[in-house]
C-alpha cells in the first residue's frame, strides 16, 4: 500500500500549509452581497490585445459591476516563451483607453499590484499551486510521472495506431502505480518529473454542466491523467485556473469558447480538490464575413484583430465600445 502522506512529504517538503489554511487565512471570502459576481480577465502578457480580449474583458467588467461585484486582471505568464517585455503595461493601458477599469490586478504604477488577492501574476503564485498539489498527493489523487518526452511520443503514436483517445491513461499510464521505493530511486537519480492528476474517469463517462451563456452542455467526461505541474514546478493552465479562481474567489468565469473542450477536465479537478467550481460562461469568437462565408478574426491575416488598429485608424473609443456592447447584447 502506498503511503501517500510520505510521498507528499517527499515531493513537497517545502509546503507547510494546507488548502484550508490558505483559503481561510490568506484569501478569505470577499464578503460581497449575495449575487455579486467576481470575474476576471486573464490574458498572457504577449502585449497583443486582440479585439476579442477587449470584448471578453468588457463583458467581465459589466457582469461584475452591474451585480455589485468585482473584476480583476490576472496575468497568466506560465508560458514564458509567449511573454514580451512591457506586455502587462500594454494590456492595462490598452484596456483603460476603452474604459475598462479593473478593481484589482497589476494595475498600479509600474504594474504595482492593487488588491487583497495578490499576487495577480501567476508566476508569483507558485507556492499556492504546490499547496493544492501536495494535498492531492496526500489523498492519492496525484502522482509524479517520470516518462520522458520520447516515451510520451511513443505512447501517442501507439494510441494513434489503435485509434484511441490520445493522452496518459489506461494501461499506457505506467507511472500511475509506481511504488514509493521506485519513486524514491527516480528522485535520487535526479530524473525530471511532472505531477499528474489521477483521473477517476473511464472512457464513455459523461458530464453535464450549465453554461450561463450556452445553457445545458453534455460532454464526454475526462479520463486522462492530465499534467498539474510541469517539470519546473510551474502549473499547467488547467491547474492554475483551479487554484487561482478558487483562491481569488472568482464565482463567474467568462472566457472564450475555445475553452469549452477543457471544461470536463476543470470540473473533475475542482471535484478531486474538494472545491466548488465557479459558473462558466463561454463567449463565441468575433467573426469576420468574407466572400460569403464566416471565419474567426485572425491575428495574422486581419489587422482589425488588434485593438491598436482602431486607435491608429482614429475610431473613437466610444464607438468601438458601443459596437462591442451591441454584439454582446444582440439577443
Ligand atoms: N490565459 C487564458 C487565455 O489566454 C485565460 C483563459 C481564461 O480566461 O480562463 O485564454
Amino acid at each position: 500500500m502506498m503511503d501517500h502522506a510520505k510521498l507528499a512529504q517527499l515531493l513537497f517538503p517545502h509546503v507547510t500549509q494546507t488548502p484550508q489554511q490558505v483559503l481561510e487565512e490568506i484569501f478569505p471570502p470577499r464578503g460581497l452581497k449575495e449575487g455579486a459576481l467576481v470575474t476576471r480577465f486573464a490574458p498572457s502578457p504577449t502585449g497583443f490585445l486582440h479585439i476579442g480580449g477587449l470584448f471578453v474583458s468588457m463583458i467581465c467588467e459589466r457582469a461584475a459591476h452591474t451585480s455589485g461585484g468585482k473584476v480583476f486582471l490576472r496575468i497568466e505568464d506560465t508560458d514564458k516563451k509567449r511573454e514580451v517585455e512591457g506586455g502587462v503595461q500594454q494590456i492595462v493601458q490598452g484596456l483603460r483607453a476603452f474604459g475598462i477599469n479593473f478593481d484589482e490586478g497589476p494595475i498600479g504604477e509600474d504594474n504595482a499590484q492593487v488588491g487583497d488577492y495578490a499576487p495577480y501574476i501567476q508566476s508569483r503564485r507558485a507556492e499556492y499551486y504546490h499547496v493544492f498539489c501536495k494535498d492531492l498527493v496526500e489523498k492519492g489523487l496525484a502522482y509524479p510521472c517520470f516518462c520522458t518526452a520520447e516515451e510520451i511520443a511513443e505512447l501517442r503514436a501507439r494510441q494513434e495506431e489503435k485509434g484511441i483517445t490520445p493522452g496518459y491513461w489506461g494501461e499506457d499510464a505506467k507511472c500511475r502505480d509506481l511504488t514509493l521505493e521506485q519513486i524514491e530511486e527516480n528522485l535520487k537519480a535526479g530524473k525530471p518529473y511532472v505531477m499528474r492528476m489521477r483521473s477517476p474517469g473511464k472512457p464513455g463517462d459523461r458530464v453535464k454542466y450549465k453554461d450561463v451563456i450556452r445553457g445545458d452542455i453534455e460532454m464526454e467526461a475526462n479520463f486522462v491523467d492530465v499534467v498539474l505541474l510541469k517539470s519546473d514546478g510551474i502549473p499547467t493552465y488547467h491547474f492554475a485556473h483551479i487554484v487561482d479562481d478558487t483562491t481569488m474567489r472568482v464565482n463567474q468565469v467568462i472566457r472564450g469558447d475555445e475553452w469549452i473542450a477543457s471544461v470536463p477536465i476543470h470540473l473533475q479537478m475542482f471535484w478531486l480538490c474538494g472545491l466548488k467550481a465557479p459558473k462558466y460562461g463561454h463567449i463565441a469568437p468575433i467573426m469576420k464575413e468574407e466572400d460569403g462565408s464566416k471565419r474567426k478574426l485572425s491575428k495574422r491575416k486581419d489587422p482589425e484583430a488588434s485593438v491598436d488598429f482602431f486607435v491608429q485608424e482614429g475610431y473613437p473609443a466610444e464607438a468601438v465600445v458601443e459596437y462591442l456592447l451591441t454584439i454582446a447584447n444582440s439577443n
